[in-house]
């Protein structure tokens, strides 16, 4: 992704090199119920953390390497916010109000309960933050098998989608729905609230590419590869387990491919309605 020399956002809020940003104390079984207190959208990394949690310490110091990621992210986010005003200024009819992005190393607290880079990077409704340790990327390289800027870059789309579907008042609905709903019922939401996020993702690339020409030969390869690597069926599968579909709430492999290629192709929210279709 051509991303150099853009413009940086400055909703990102950078909590990394605060001291507390430690990986210690609680486990990955306690981490897990400490996420489940609120409903967070994240890229759902669980079946990894049951393999054993990736051990991340850190001294609270920022890298060039950390530096380097926060601009691209920054940049990231600037896209959207300019991808998503005018989506929002053409097809939904109102200002879009942009989000926030927490940037931290290690451990960090929101108001859907606690976070860590081992959990992957999330949204939060309550106070429209995006949350992301930017370690993640390396996770996703080295332990996802999902290289390149653009599969990070996906990542940041996906969960400002998020914000998009909180914004449009998606998200509250779907959740006033889940709260009530049987286990298996919320999973099923779940899902068609991911799914459409990652079609969102989708616009936004076809929308960045043609507001800024950013995207290079092999960036659509590299969001469809993550796309697949973060399938429910192929976490689970890469965990040693059987691919159980009442546990999924994120989408097949070929689901989130799928989702994110209409958006794409399409630039259209109205073909994002995985509320209404027939097949996901
Ligand atoms: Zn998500």
């Amino acid at each position: 992704m051509k991303w150099r020399g853009r413009r940086a956002s400055r909703n990102i809020e950078d909590r990394r090199g605060m001291s507390g940003g430690r990986v210690g104390g609680i486990g990955g079984v306690g981490l897990i119920a400490v996420l489940a207190i609120g409903y967070f959208f994240g890229i759902d990394v669980t079946p990894l953390l049951q393999q054993g949690a990736p051990t991340q310490q850190t001294s609270g110091e920022i890298t060039q390497a950390d530096q380097e990621v926060g601009q691209f992210v920054a940049v990231t986010l600037a896209d959207t916010e300019e991808v998503w005003a005018d989506i929002f200024r053409t097809q939904v009819g109102e200002p879009y109000q942009p989000a926030t992005m927490v940037l931290f190393k290690g451990v960090t607290q929101s108001p859907c309960g606690g976070a860590s880079g081992a959990t992957g990077p999330f949204y939060c409704p309550a106070d429209k933050k995006a949350y992301l340790d930017t370690s993640f990327f390396t996770t996703m390289e080295q332990r996802l098998g999902a290289k390149g800027d653009f599969a990070a870059a996906y990542v940041v789309a996906h969960e400002i989608a998020h914000h998009v579907q909180n914004e449009l008042g998606i998200l509250a609905q779907a959740n006033q729905i889940r709260a009530s709903a049987s286990q298996e019922r919320s999973n099923a939401i779940s899902v068609r609230i991911e799914l459409q996020a990652d079609c969102y993702a989708g616009i936004w690339a076809r929308t960045a590419d043609a507001k800024f020409g950013s995207l290079e030969r092999g960036d659509v390869a590299e969001a469809m590869n993550a796309a697949k690597q973060i399938g429910d069926d192929t976490l689970q599968r890469n965990a040693g387990r059987v691919p159980s579909p009442h546990t999924f709430t994120h989408g097949t492999s070929e689901q989130r491919q799928r989702w994110f290629a209409r958006g794409f192709d399409t630039g259209d929210m109205a073909e994002c309605d995985t509320f209404g279709a027939n097949r996901l």
